[in-house]
């Protein structure tokens, strides 16, 4: 694999960019692997990634029904913080967040990590009470966040509308200065390059049809659209679909499974200068590089499969995203999508061995996990590497539905994005 470097881009840019080659190898599958992943998400890749790197296992295959990064992963909002407020979720967040600080490094790929901050907005007494709160327990946990007011949220971020008669009044807001954002196709390219270079196989276009148990009940390995692919551990990195995969082994999660929405707008010259995100309307909204705003709302009420949110959705959420940037009023929005996000009951993810020896499982990420990418797959792939829990995920485990030791950041924060 070339590797990256400005000696290696001014060649390239000498001869129109035609010595790159593939960036990672599709290889036919092979019978039997040490470990085989379900879904070549930005978790799933990561975790192969750092099962080769960091524990030496490179007998790896992610196994991906369509192509790689084309689920949440390659549809999402890109918003990246660490200000959750119980302390295993900031362990968890921070443990990221501090990965990636230095992932395009560690990948040899940019994936144009971008910490333009992360403004929280607060619009009643109750937002700011519960804002506060969260300030006051992040600092505690070394995590960085702060208050501001409305005015000073005003000088960070200059196209927000203070005025006291808007509709969804904006009394102050909480900042985190290392939030940001980064490029999601990247991160799945950087980490399945980085994986691939390292001897894991990516499989693309091979849907897993069925987990295979032995007479014992541990897991054998995958039927998949290509065939038996036998294994003694598999982990399920499936996002949306990761009930049904987990049904295919007997096991029954503790998750619904919902459509979310984002879209983009017509590009319009820099003028925000960094993400701002409303919990209390639903609306989220950053600019990329090419110069679009990036918008993302809420989920669907309703469990579907559908991949595309209701209409009424997204009115909700360019109403509050113009009574709040009144400025983007005459904007076009060029497209929308959907994903489909597990959803846990206490809104935490859960990182996980489980009841069938040798089946692993990374997921209920809901609306929040791309932050997580990094620390989730350098943890799971420990759990999967020791059979036991990394300490940081320890507590995301699925027996907490059983003794109701719930991490409920769904009560914290209303919602977990
Ligand atoms: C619109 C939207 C906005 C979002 N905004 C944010 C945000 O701003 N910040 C944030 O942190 N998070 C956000 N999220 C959530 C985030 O995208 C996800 O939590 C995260 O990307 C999940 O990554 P993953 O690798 O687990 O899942 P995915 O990227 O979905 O990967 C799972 C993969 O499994 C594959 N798969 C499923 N079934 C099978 C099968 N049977 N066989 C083989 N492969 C299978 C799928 O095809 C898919 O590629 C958002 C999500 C959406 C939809």
């Amino acid at each position: 694999m070339r590797r990256f470097s400005a000696f290696a881009l001014a060649r390239e840019a000498l001869r129109n960019h035609t010595g790159w080659g593939e960036q990672w190898a599709s290889p036919e599958p092979r019978k039997h692997y040490d470990v085989i992943i379900v879904g070549a998400g930005g978790h799933g890749l990561a975790t192969a990634y750092y099962l080769a790197k960091v524990h030496g296992i490179t007998d790896v295959a992610v196994i991906e029904k369509g192509w790689l990064g084309g689920g949440n992963t390659g549809r999402n909002t890109t918003i990246i913080r660490s200000n959750y407020l119980y302390d295993e979720s900031a362990a968890l967040y921070n443990h990221a967040l501090n990965l990636w600080e230095g992932l395009s490094q560690e990948l040899n790929y940019n994936v144009m990590f971008s910490p333009r901050g992360v403004l929280m907005l607060a619009h009643n007494v109750h937002d700011v009470q519960v804002a506060k709160r969260h300030i006051h327990s992040n600092r505690l946990n070394g995590v960085d966040n702060e208050w501001l007011n409305a005015e000073e949220a005003k000088a960070f971020c200059p196209p927000l509308n203070i005025s006291a008669d808007a509709r969804y009044p904006i009394v102050g807001g909480a900042l985190q200065r290392r939030g940001g954002t980064a490029r999601h196709d990247a991160v799945a390219w950087g980490y399945a390059r980085a994986a691939s270079a390292l001897g894991v196989h990516i499989i693309q276009n091979c849907a897993v049809t069925g987990i295979r148990r032995g007479a014992d009940g541990s897991v054998k390995g995958v039927e998949t659209a290509r065939g038996f692919i036998g294994s003694k551990k598999v982990g399920v990195v499936a996002a949306g679909s990761t009930s049904t995969v987990m049904e295919m082994a007997g096991v029954r999660m503790p998750l619904e499974s919902f459509p979310l929405q984002a879209l983009v707008s017509e590009p319009i010259k820099p003028c925000m200068p960094c993400v701002v995100m409303s919990n209390t309307v639903h609306a989220y909204v950053s600019q990329s590089d090419k110069g679009e705003l990036v918008i993302g709302a809420g989920t669907d009420q309703y469990p579907s499969y559908s991949q595309a949110g209701s209409l009424h959705i997204l009115n909700h959420t360019l109403d509050a995203i113009t009574d709040m940037f009144p400025i983007f009023r005459r904007l076009k929005m060029l497209r929308s999508w959907g994903g489909i996000v597990d959803v846990t009951p206490d809104r935490s993810p859960i990182l996980s061995k489980t009841p069938v020896k040798g089946l692993y499982v990374n997921c209920g990420w809901g609306t929040g996990g791309f932050k997580a990418t990094p620390g989730s797959g350098h943890v799971f792939a420990h759990t999967i590497a020791r059979d036991e829990p990394h300490p940081i995920n320890a507590a995301f485990n699925l027996d907490r539905f059983v003794t109701g030791r719930f991490i409920d950041e769904a009560a914290a924060a209303a919602v977990a994005h």
